[in-house]
């Protein structure tokens, strides 16, 4: 039986191939497979239903319904039985149809005729393009055979959509990949960019579907198999990994030896597919698992298989990541995310990065940021719909992405980056001047950095120094632990490339969202409250003193500011400094050459800080206020979560309040302060920043140019005054005021 069944769908296989292969239209093409399958499976009726757009399927070809309702007879996503299989997935399979819930008559289509139903999806790796459906007279429930032929059908379909082969008139059978689409994200970094597609992993093509000889595609798809075990025990074998980490190579390496994975694939292949259609079903089977999984553990163990499918597919077809593709002049990555190491890697030569996944502070995005590339993150469907080679806008300031876009989307698109550009010319022209505003207070701007690519900007942005050096992205980076040598090597070189302008190095800040891939994670309810920066530097001090030493011998003889981050109380910046002590004395006795100057600091980014005693603002050498941080412990919203972290204006009267108390306690004792999170390069809230006190500001090396032409704009005196008196009225916000202001201007 089962052998008949095998037999059976085999010889539908080969006579879809052959119908395919004719040179044919789109519709025929479409008709003939409708007519096929009808046959085969025995049933008076079977309906191809396409997506017309998002969220509309179209009839588009039938055997046994009404011809005149092709291209007429549509439903919305969810309507009727076909429209559930499209919203849902999963497939109906019932005897009595116009029984069942949901069921909708279209008189239109003659189908009231007909009781039995079966209907399956047409997808294409969890993408949905639409629904193929089988109905008789006669009421019976389709058998898990015929199910699993009208599956392999529906997968044919997929591919051949996927490959053009349908293409006709109408919106359902429009060219895939041909037509504008507008993606929307979340902004990583802004600015914007125009470019050409640049796919970090293509997908692989399935061309040929069906196999003619059962065992030689069992023959290929065991060959490969073996393979793909011995690249994942090179892996395995290669790594240098923590405990975590092998852990989860091992589950991999599990599934690549899993009998009922290989099983699954071979049953494909026993039913007429070669072997890497065998593998694509799987793989579309374990991705609708994945689609409704709930459970973290278990979508990320079926995210291995996906991941395994994809590695068996590249050796099945030759298709490596490397396709001989040469890289755009214009490139814009796309990819489903990416790590800092492969973005670093491609460095300067991209025009932008658009993610499906990612997060703000992920660390490619932190590495984006350093490189000013635009970036958009958590772009659904990007990979699906982008092919290597299209034209692409990048919109980071509204985390918008213009796939193929119509002229007028192009002319508006440029415009604005013609504008960007004119603003560029103009902050250039300024680039040597000091940040004076028209009341003659000089401000100091300074820029924030963390990797080898930023140093240029300290030449091209026109910053005072370096406020914020951020010495965990070299970690972050890395596979492996960097060696001390390693590091004062490299901070040697930014001291080098900064000709004795002042550079802050922050000791390492990892925790919260900064998680070493070598250093075993916490499994902390709240990270971001939890053993981060300071903490672990003063509870595991290893690391630290690895790292003091190491900024000691790179200052060699020069002077050196080190500032250490997340202090939340007196007695961590006492502990810290002695640190410091200590690494110095050692130096001394080792004979080491001493940095001429050195400055301790303390990063104020805990509410706590703010309150501390006197004695710490009188013996800290200066602060600089990490208003990320800050911010999201004043008012309780996490810097990450999308759904609060744009809630709270730093505008807002009780936080400006709060900041004031601060540069108050600073003046007292007079420790010189400044402010370094990402708050310093926003134009009006620098300004802002500068109106209640603020004379030092440092902040991502693009923004230097905008935040010093509003400052030589704008009169501090002014600004403070309107401030003040909002707040005098009892408003809760300053940002109409100083709007306001800001329309007056000449
Ligand atoms: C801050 O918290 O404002 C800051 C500058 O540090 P980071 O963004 O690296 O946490
Ligand atoms: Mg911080």
């Amino acid at each position: 039986m089962v052998e008949r069944a095998e037999s059976e769908s085999r010889k539908l296989l080969g006579r879809l191939r052959d119908t395919m292969a004719e040179k044919a239209a789109g519709q025929e093409r479409l008709d003939k497979i409708t007519h096929l399958t009808a046959d085969s499976i025995g049933t008076e009726v079977c309906s191809i239903y396409l997506f017309r757009d998002d969220d509309t399927l179209e009839l588009c070809a039938t055997e046994g319904l009404k011809p005149e309702a092709v291209h007429q007879t549509r439903m919305k996503m969810g309507e009727g039985l076909v429209g559930r299989v499209a919203r849902t997935g999963k497939i109906i399979n019932e005897a009595d149809a116009p029984s069942t819930r949901g069921f909708r008559y279209m008189p239109e289509t003659g189908e009231e005729l007909f009781s039995s139903f079966l209907g399956v999806p047409i997808q294409r790796l969890g993408e949905k393009l639409g629904v193929l459906v089988v109905q008789s007279k006669e009421a019976r429930e389709f058998s898990a055979d015929e199910v699993y032929a009208l599956e392999v059908v529906a997968m044919v379909l997929a591919e051949m959509t996927e490959l053009g082969a349908f293409v006709g008139e109408g919106a359902a059978l429009r060219a895939r990949h041909t037509e504008p689409v507008l993606l929307r994200g979340v902004t990583g970094q802004e600015g914007a960019a125009e470019g050409h597609v640049w796919l970090h992993e293509p997908r692989v093509v399935v061309t040929n579907l069906v196999g003619d000889d059962p065992e030689t595609e069992r023959a290929r798809l065991i060959e490969a198999v073996e393979n793909l075990r011995i690249s994942v025990d090179q892996l395995l074998a290669g790594a240098v990994m923590d405990t975590e980490q092998v852990q989860v190579l091992e589950a991999y390496r599990m599934f690549a030896n899993s009998k009922g994975w290989l099983r699954r694939m071979q049953e494909n292949i026993d039913r007429g597919l070669s072997a890497e259609a065998a593998v694509e079903k799987e793989q579309s089977d374990v991705r609708a698992r994945m689609s409704q999984a709930t459970d973290v553990y278990l979508r990320e163990r079926l995210q291995d298989l996906d991941d395994l499918s994809n590695r068996l597919l590249r050796i099945l077809t030759g298709q490596g990541t490397r396709t001989g593709a040469d890289l755009p002049d214009d490139p814009i990555l796309v990819a489903r995310n990416i790590g800092p190491a492969d973005l670093l890697e491609y460095g300067r030569k991209l025009r932008g990065v658009v993610l499906e996944e990612g997060a703000v502070g992920s660390h490619a995005a932190i590495v984006a940021r350093a490189l000013a590339i635009p970036l958009v993150i958590g772009t659904k469907r990007i990979q699906n719909e982008a092919l290597n080679g299209d034209h692409i806008m990048v919109d980071g300031d509204q985390g918008v992405v213009h796939l193929r876009p119509d002229d007028t989307v192009v002319t508006a698109f440029r415009d604005k980056m013609a504008m960007q550009a004119k603003a560029q010319e103009r902050y250039a022209s300024i680039r040597d001047k000091p940040a004076i505003t028209l009341c003659g207070t000089e401000i100091r701007l300074d820029m924030n950095a963390g990797l080898m690519a930023d140093l240029p900007s300290l030449e091209s942005s026109g910053a005072s120094g370096v406020g914020l050096f951020r010495t965990e992205l070299q970690f972050l980076v890395r596979n492996q632990m960097p060696k001390r040598t390693e590091l004062a090597a490299i901070y040697a070189r930014v001291m080098d490339a900064a000709h004795g302008r002042r550079v802050v190095f922050r000791t390492l800040d990892i925790g919260s969202d900064k998680v070493l891939p070598y250093m075993t994670p916490q499994d902390e309810p709240n990270p971001a409250l939890g053993w981060r920066a300071i903490r672990v530097g003063l509870d595991k001090p290893g690391v630290l003193r690895m790292q003091l030493q190491a900024l000691l011998r790179a200052a060699n003889g020069r002077p050196l500011t080190v500032m250490f981050p997340f202090i939340a109380q007196y007695e961590e910046y006492d502990k810290a400094r002695a640190e410091m002590g200590k690494a110095l004395a050692r130096e001394r006795i080792l004979g080491h050459n001493l940095p001429a100057t050195l400055e301790i600091g303390a990063m104020l980014e805990t509410p706590s800080l703010a309150f501390a005693s006197k004695r710490f603002f009188e013996e800290v050498e200066f602060l600089s206020i990490g208003g990320n941080d800050l911010k999201q412990f004043f008012f309780a919203a996490d810097r990450e979560n999308e759904l609060v972290r744009r809630r709270y204006d730093t505008l807002n009267v009780s936080y400006l309040t709060f900041l004031e108390n601060i540069i108050d306690r600073c003046a007292l004792t007079n420790t010189p302060l400044s402010f370094c999170g990402e708050d310093a390069g926003r134009p009006v809230e620098a300004l802002c920043l500068a109106a209640i006190g603020l004379r030092s500001l440092s902040m991502r090396p693009a923004s230097v140019g905008p935040v010093k032409h509003l400052l030589r704009r704008c009169n501090l005196v002014d600004v403070r005054a309107a401030i003040h008196d909002a707040r005098d009225r009892g408003e809760a916000n300053v940002r109409p005021v100083v709007m306001d202001y800001l329309r007056n201007l000449s």
